[in-house]
């Protein structure tokens, strides 16, 4: 069923930066180049994760312009889910 209201704004809102500062591809410095927003739920509330992107911007370097996004966001969340890994394991599994 699809959810008839809009979720409450998170309270909390968290930075993440990357911590690798070179590329992977060429070693050449990445610079921080946009910011994305997501909200998550985890199991201590609803938290809003503001994710600063690095991109090698060096031409012919196999990662040109390919998104690095911080380390630490697959340490609290699946690609494309809005729940936090914690409500996940935590999720009962139908037998
Ligand atoms: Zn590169």
């Amino acid at each position: 069923m699809a959810r008839l209201l809009a979720r409450a704004e998170p309270a909390r809102e968290r930075v993440l930066v990357p911590i690798r500062q070179n590329c992977p591809g060429c070693g050449g410095h990445m610079r921080l180049r946009y910011e994305n927003r997501r909200p998550l739920v985890t199991l201590s509330g609803s938290v809003r994760l503001r994710l600063k992107i690095r991109r090698c911007e060096h031409e012919g370097c196999a990662r040109h312009r390919l998104a690095y996004r911080p380390e630490a966001e697959g340490a609290m969340a699946l690609p494309q889910h809005e729940f936090g890994l914690d409500v996940v394991a935590l999720k009962p599994v139908r037998a």
